[in-house]
């Protein structure tokens, strides 16, 4: 990068840059750079950085403002029009669906080229792979497979390669991963599982998995759902990431975040993040939702409230949503704001949304995550340093996208060489304006927000009919 750098820089002389951000306090997490610095962009990437005066074709005064390479949300279901606008007020320039992944990676990247505000990605997904291969139906837009014979029913050893063919389909098309919803999957064996690892460590890519069960109770805790992916990273070889260890870990989640300490202390690649509310939220009729639920998460009927309606379910009104093809989505109010607090505050924890917004309904994660990180855990409780915040939202998400494209080690930072994905917010009023009955009041704050050195973002509003979202694939 820093050959890139200095080439860039020997170009840039006579031209003047494209854009210039004046005045800004520019934070980067790699270098620990805080300085207020002039940033110069040209074709998409920063070439310049710089207390002396720069002349752009176009200047941003950013005197006052937070300047912070854009935030990458590696856990984002929603990958529409609707979500990237709410996605890019919040401060974010790349939203990846790694945690299911799709069931179509070369039409997923088809559909948005040359169509989207921000940069996308997937991982191949071994859920709807699984569900393809076994015949099983997958409803058009939803975000998990429904529970069902495809999902419940083991697959002997020998007949995995169904399931297998389309994974390697999906990466050669561009996946940056596969994603497991193993609780989404409970037929899928151990063996199973460490044979996607394998799959995944041939192939030099990352696993993305939401864990096989969570609570206390034994079996099935969440303790022995970490242990089982981190064992199928170290016999496999495959690096692994543990999607919301917030909500996957309940209770026990500073336990689970001892397990991933231990990993990575010998010698495994295993990472980890969390999103900054207290519930969950997922289809009624996934497995998530199968009999002895109650017991395994730890609630009831009371503490599922469905999207749609904002209504608390009953048990009968349960029974009657858990029955149905279309997937309902619910929220499950299942965490307590201290232990959210303390996962978040975890060196090794990265924020990812686990977001989802449809027609304006959907868990106020999916359009407030990153501001409510710096309004909640930086300025009001002062449990993050803003150079902590900005790592967790993106170098870290960066790092991890590494192993599966070169193109990730110019995200995520702030330096000559980088991608112009860039956030210029007021760190005394950036705030997350969604809740659980509003979840998709756009984040306020943000006040310019590049990508690829073009403005999504201006004086806080949407720039309409900009386009400059490019996949980011596997290399
Ligand atoms: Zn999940």
């Amino acid at each position: 990068m820093l050959v890139t750098a200095t080439f860039a820089l020997l170009a840039s002389f006579q031209a003047p840059y494209d854009l210039v951000i004046q005045g800004g306090r520019v934070m980067d997490p790699e270098t620990g750079l805080d300085a207020v610095m002039n940033v110069g962009i040209r074709g998409g990437s920063i070439v310049r950085l710089s207390t002396e005066r720069l002349r752009g074709a176009r200047t941003i005064d950013a005197r006052g403002l937070i300047v912070a390479p854009g935030f990458i949300d590696l856990h984002s279901h929603g990958q529409d029009a609707e979500n990237y606008r709410l996605k890019a007020l919040d401060g974010v320039t790349t939203a990846l669906e790694m945690e299911i992944g799709v069931p179509d990676v070369a039409s997923f990247l088809a559909e948005r080229r040359g169509r989207a505000l921000i940069h996308f990605g997937a991982t191949a997904s071994h859920p709807f792979a699984r569900v393809k291969a076994l015949g099983g139906a997958i409803v058009p837009g939803a975000i998990v497979p429904a529970s069902s014979p495809a999902t419940q029913k083991p697959v002997a050893a020998e007949q995995l390669a169904p399931i297998k063919d389309l994974l390697r389909k999906g990466l050669e098309a561009g996946a940056l991963g596969i994603g497991m919803g193993i609780a989404y999957t409970p037929g899928a064996t151990r063996f199973e599982v460490i044979e996607m690892f394998r799959l995944a460590a041939q192939h030099r890519v990352p696993v993305f998995t939401h864990v096989r069960s969570s609570g206390g109770n034994e079996p099935g805790s969440s303790i022995e759902s970490v242990g089982e992916v981190i064992a199928a990273s170290a016999v496999s070889g495959a690096s692994l990431h543990i999607v919301h260890i917030n909500s996957s870990g309940l209770k026990d989640a500073p336990e689970c975040l001892r397990l991933v300490e231990g990993a990575r202390a010998r010698g495994l690649d295993v990472t980890t993040e969390a999103y900054p509310y207290i519930a969950g939220m997922t289809a009624v009729n996934s497995a998530i939702f199968d009999p002895g639920w109650q017991d395994r998460i730890g609630v009831s009927y009371q503490d599922l409230q469905l999207v749609e309606t904002g209504e608390r379910l009953t048990k009968d009104r349960f029974e009657q949503l858990h029955g149905m093809t279309e997937p309902k989505l619910v929220l499950i109010f299942q965490n307590t704001d201290e232990m959210v607090d303390s996962v978040i505050a975890h060196p090794l924890v990265m924020i990812a949304s686990d977001g989802h917004i449809q027609n304006g309904k959907g868990h106020p994660r999916g359009a407030g995550t990153y501001a409510r990180i710096l309004s909640r855990h930086v300025r009001s409780q002062q449990r993050l340093t803003m150079m902590d915040a900005l790592r967790k939202m993106s170098l870290m998400p960066a790092q991890r996208l590494e192993r599966a494209t070169a193109a990730a080690r110019k995200k995520g930072r702030l330096q000559e060489g980088a991608d112009a994905d860039i956030v210029v917010f007021d760190p005394r009023s950036v705030t997350d304006r969604a809740t659980y009955e509003s979840p998709a009041q756009p984040s306020s704050g943000f006040k310019y927000v590049l990508v690829s050195g073009t403005p999504v973002v201006e004086e806080g509003k949407i720039v309409e009919n900009v386009t400059p979202g490019r996949a980011l694939v596997r290399e």
